[in-house]
């Protein structure tokens, strides 16, 4: 399935919930959650309550459109999470936590998931050293990611991580503000991952 290019509000009121795809605005009160909390097009209003498969469908959706990834991809990443040692579900979101858009997002040097891609995409993080453009690279223990000489002169690049400076960085990374440098200290424990993710719904989904 190709990548999603309609409105972006739409997911957040389809899923019902905030998924933060936005950056600033979804802190405002030009959020269309707030504005319009019921389901986006003609029988949006009038849906009735869902069955068990529709919940679980749901569930996959909103992880799916919250980490930003295609259907397939978001599959492939279940069959990998399925073939380790494990909880599967934990597994999976270990996985997606691990990649570098949302390592990126998670050190505030990006507004949003969708931001942190395309930076990633534009080539201004190193991994280790290496300039690594591929925003589904999966970081490991021990990675050292860091913002690149070049682009941390950039201007846009200062606003941005100036302007998300407040964002909360979990324990698992270690951020070092100063430098721009970030280690991955280990993979998230499930508490310790702050995400609207239902993962037992998503396994009970995928294994019908
Ligand atoms: Fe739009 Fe952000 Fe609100 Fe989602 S959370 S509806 S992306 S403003």
């Amino acid at each position: 399935m190709a990548r999603y290019t309609g409105p972006v509000c739409r997911q957040c009121r389809r899923e019902g919930e905030k998924l933060f795809l936005k950056g600033e605005r979804c802190y405002s009160g030009k959020c269309a959650v707030g504005r319009r909390a019921y389901p986006p097009g003609q029988h949006g209003q009038g849906r009735k309550k869902a069955s068990e498969y529709g919940l679980q469908l749901r569930a996959k959706q909103r992880a799916r459109r919250y980490y930003g990834m295609s259907e397939s991809q978001f599959h492939r990443y279940f069959e990998i999470a399925e073939r380790k040692q494990g909880v599967t579900g934990e597994n999976l979101l270990r996985l997606l936590e691990s990649r570098l858009d949302n390592i990126v997002y998670r050190l505030g040097w990006a507004s949003s998931r969708p931001e942190a891609r395309q930076l990633v995409v534009h080539g201004h993080f190193m991994v280790g050293g290496r300039r690594v453009n591929v925003p589904s690279f999966l970081t490991r223990p021990g990675d050292v990611v860091t913002v690149g000489s070049k682009s941390r002169d950039k201007q846009r690049i200062k606003d941005i991580i100036e302007a998300n400076s407040a964002h909360p960085v979990p324990k698992w990374l270690d951020l070092n503000a100063e430098t721009l440098e970030a280690k991955v200290l280990n993979l998230p424990e499930r508490e310790e991952i702050e995400a609207p993710v239902e993962e037992q719904l998503i396994v009970e989904f995928y294994s019908k």
